[in-house]
């Protein structure tokens, strides 16, 4: 028969149960167990000794345990593991706990100290300083699916910033790839939650109560004035408010008053154009190597933060854009300023998580140092930016946010100590004068301790022991120590001191006009203590009433930071501000890839720029020229620019003018990425299909080696075609890299499509890749030379140039791989054609209306002809 559990087991399995599959953190003194289960997952990640405490059905029960002290990292470690931890605190004191077992009448020995989560900590609901990478925003999203639409509720909870939104079903990946979510959650009876969410009851995503939400936690009658909010929206809203009350078990964190966006006003880019771009991840993981860590010279996290986020969801709207690329300019035009405001910046403390941090109730008192010193340094950089001439209305706007907080940060000053501690509850942080009682109670503590020291001196001269020394610890509170060889003087009935312990080589005691003293100390500091714990709570509520202007002091602050930086930037690497425009043209004249350029120069080796001009009438480009000549690297450099100018920063070019684009998509052929699976091809061309059906007039596509990963016939037909649907449906401007010489046959029939390759020349048998752009077709492919070039067997390359003579005869011969193709009708232009009868192919391909398939559909299809054929 099982043993009955314990009480602490049952109150265990309560809690545990409450704790919905996160790991419980379970209070015990100085410590946090973990049991069971948890305590093997923890112990694991972890890193630390799983033990064993007691017994549970005849069963050792699994334990490990963390210090509460140190608990912060250790929770740090499991949240990245993808834990979720719920903290179980004791509620109330052992005393208390006595209390109350006499009240109800059990025995004292069976009550346990009651046990309450007061919290879960979950990778979208931190706030802790040591839990966060102060340059990356931490966001929770939620998603609310309602009827053809789903609902988007983004928030950062460590700096209160929300936003709501509303896409398609099918455009969920790209929304979360942009907001860079750690956490999501969806209502858990959705049939088709994106990967890893987290399933909540459907009945905390109602659109009703998530305005009622909205209007109370924001004191509104109404949210017309916020913006237009639709009911997928607000159902969102109300999931993302629900779980964070369950997360804060009801303690509700900073949440600002939400912003409606609307996709149309943002670059749409999939979650595979990012990954190809490496926006804001390099293809490793990691920050090192991406687009963002080559231009942030970002002066604060905050400033980081923000520049993150523009660079994931650049602007579509030419007013926008340019009132960013005039704060970038004001700075770029003006090194003095730039260097004065970069190092004000620098000094200034994070505002937004200090915020976030008090509003959730786990602010300390160095919180409210960091924002009297960051609303202090915000005034300051008011005087310096309006020392500026002719201030761009954007920075005009930030720097009407950063002032007004006169009073608040006045009464901080005279509130708080220079530098608080980051402990509460130990006193010390309010500054000498502020508070008269506070201040008599610390003087008597003073005295006290005045006193103590001169009681010292008194028994030292009464006992005539100069070794006598009074001490104080955490046990014992204050004591008189002597060595244990003259303890004999103090022992003596009527020598006034009483024995309190015997150590090796010393002995302690306490007298009366000591304890005395210790007990003057003691009140007056844990008087003091309380009136600490009131002015802290007083200041809280102050500053909170203000928490919409410092929070929009703060991201003020963050906007100006990125405009520095990207001015800073700028001028490093001689980037030049782009003329923006709303017609589909792309002029870029000695354009460069700024992270590979980056790369070179810590090599001493020099990038070589390259033109590249885009119009209606020369829309796409077909790139060619062997491996490693930099075809790739062209590519890129003209997405990221086009990138870059849309989030508004200069870019790397000596001149640019660029037409203002609604999507970019960018796509590698699979073998470049052979590591990923089997599976590489089928993802390629899942990816080219959701091309070809969103991509519009007004879109920028890149195209490298598409078609790369299968046969080289399946391979070239389907480049081939690819290449006839982007110059004939799509009529977008598109970058498109292959070494399918046979490609270039389709310039006899696309009127906007231009050959050009990537320039290479033998020398003395070497191969000599020159990265520089030409237009034309390439002449030949250098594959031998580039295998020379990395060190392939001379033997092996003597029989491939045999193989490939005897090929190229046979081409010579045949008319090659695209023999026939000559007189292929245009894919698209086949409309106009008179139809062959019985040609089902054509007649499936006429039907397809592309617009309307999704990039699985068309994929389906893809395969489907191909078997027809
Ligand atoms: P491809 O796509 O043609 O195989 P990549 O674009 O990958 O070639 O370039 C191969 C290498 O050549 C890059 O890693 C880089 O070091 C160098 N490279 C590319 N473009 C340039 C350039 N414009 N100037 C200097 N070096 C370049």
């Amino acid at each position: 028969m099982a043993a009955k559990p314990t009480p602490m087991m049952e109150q265990y399995f309560t809690l545990k149960r409450e704790a919905e599959g996160a790991l419980l953190f379970y209070r015990m003194g100085d410590f946090f167990e973990l049991f069971f289960d948890d305590a093997v997952v923890a112990a694991g990640i972890l890193d630390i000794a799983l033990t064993s405490r007691g017994e549970h059905d005849g069963k050792p029960v699994p334990m490990c345990g963390v210090p509460v002290h140190s608990a912060e990292s250790y929770l740090a470690r499991l949240i990245r593991a993808g834990q979720r931890v719920a903290i179980a605190e004791q509620v109330e004191t052992p005393e208390e706990a006595k209390q109350r077992a006499k009240r109800e009448g059990t025995p004292s020995s069976k009550t346990l100290v009651a046990r309450d989560i007061v919290r879960f900590v979950t990778a979208g609901t931190l706030t802790e300083e040591a839990l966060l990478d102060p340059r990356r925003a931490n966001v929770l999203v939620a998603l609310a699916p309602l009827r053809d639409s789903v609902g988007i509720a983004v928030c950062d909870i460590s700096t209160g910033r929300m936003e709501l939104e509303e896409c398609a079903p099918d455009a969920i990946g790209a929304v979360l790839a942009r907001s860079g979510a750690s956490e999501v959650v969806v209502p858990e009876d959705w049939d088709t939650p994106p990967h890893e969410a987290i399933g909540r009851p459907r009945a905390d995503f109602r659109s009703e109560d998530g305005e009622a939400r909205l209007k109370s936690l924001h004191g509104l009658a109404t949210l017309d004035g916020l913006g237009a909010f639709t009911r997928p929206m607000l159902a969102a809203a109300a999931g993302l408010i629900a779980y964070l009350d369950y997360a804060g078990r009801g303690k509700m964190p900073l949440l600002l008053p939400p912003v409606a966006v609307s996709g149309s006003e943002r670059l749409a880019m999939d979650a595979a154009t990012r990954a190809s771009l490496e926006v804001l991840e390099a293809q490793g993981g990691g920050r090192a190597g991406s687009l963002l860590a080559s231009v942030d010279r970002c002066s604060t996290g905050a400033g980081a933060r923000q520049l993150a986020e523009d660079l994931a969801a650049p602007l579509a709207r030419r007013d926008a854009i340019e009132a960013r690329q005039s704060a970038v300019a004001h700075f770029h035009r003006d090194p003095l300023l730039r260097a004065d405001v970069r190092a004000l910046l620098r000094g200034c403390p994070d505002l937004s998580r200090a915020l976030g941090r008090i509003a959730a109730g786990r602010g300390s008192p160095r919180d409210l140092g960091q924002i009297r010193d960051g609303l202090g340094e915000a005034v300051r950089l008011v005087t310096l930016l309006n020392s500026g001439k002719d201030i761009p209305a954007l920075l005009g706007q930030a720097i009407w946010q950063l002032g007004g907080h006169g009073a608040l940060t006045d009464h901080l000053a005279r509130a708080l100590v220079p530098t608080p501690p980051t402990e509460r509850n130990q006193g010390g942080f309010i500054a000498p004068g502020y508070d008269a009682a506070l201040d008599s109670l610390r003087e008597t503590s003073g005295n006290a301790r005045k006193a103590i020291a001169a009681l010292e001196a008194k028994y030292r001269e009464e006992t005539e022991t100069s070794s006598l020394k009074i001490k104080h610890n955490k046990v014992l509170g204050y004591f008189i120590e002597v060595p244990a060889r003259h303890a004999d003087r103090l022992m003596a009935a009527d020598s006034g001191f009483t024995h309190r312990q015997t150590m090796a080589g010393a002995v302690r005691f306490n007298s009366l006009g000591l304890h005395e003293e210790a007990t003057r100390i003691a009140e007056a500091g844990a008087h003091a203590v309380a009136a600490e714990e009131a002015h802290f709570e007083e200041l809280v509520s102050e500053l909170l009433e203000r928490r919409e202007a410092i929070a929009a002091t703060a991201s003020a602050l963050a906007r100006i930071d990125v405009s520095a930086a990207l001015a800073e930037r700028a001028a490093e690497g001689d980037w030049c501000r782009p003329e923006m425009v709303e017609e589909s043209c792309f002029a870029v004249t000695g354009g460069r890839h700024p992270v590979v350029e980056a790369a070179l120069a810590k090599q001493g080796e020099r990038f070589v720029a390259n033109d590249c001009t885009l119009e209606q009438t020369d829309r796409l480009w077909l790139i060619g020229g062997p491996n490693m000549g930099g075809k790739s690297t062209f590519l890129r450099q003209n997405a990221l620019i086009l990138l870059l100018a849309q989030t508004g920063s200069f870019v790397p070019a000596s001149s640019a003018r660029i037409g203002i684009a609604d999507r970019l998509f960018s796509r590698v052929g699979a073998s470049d990425n052979l590591a990923r699976g089997r599976s590489t091809f089928m993802v390629e061309m899942v990816e080219t299909a959701a091309i070809l059906s969103q991509a519009s007039e007004h879109s920028f596509i890149i195209l490298d080696e598409v078609g790369r990963g299968t046969s080289t016939y399946d391979g070239m037909a389907l480049a081939w075609a690819v290449v006839e649907a982007v110059h004939e449906n799509l009529r977008c401007r598109c970058l498109f890299a292959t070494h399918y010489h046979e490609l270039a046959r389709l310039a006899e029939s696309c009127d906007a499509l231009s050959l050009h390759h990537v320039r290479a020349k033998e020398w003395k048998g070497e191969l000599v890749l020159l990265h520089e752009l030409a237009r034309g077709a390439a002449d030949r492919s250098y594959g031998l030379a580039v295998a020379r070039l990395a060190g392939l067997p001379p033997m092996v390359l003597k029989r491939a140039k045999t193989i490939i003579d005897r090929l190229e005869k046979g081409r010579a011969e045949t008319g090659g791989l695209a023999a026939g193709l000559g007189d292929l009708p245009l894919f698209a232009a086949t409309s106009t054609q008179v139809q062959e009868p019985g040609d089902a192919l054509r007649e499936g391909l006429l039907e397809l209306d592309v617009d309307a398939l999704s990039p699985r559909e068309a994929l389906e299809i893809l395969y489907r002809l191909k078997q027809e054929c």
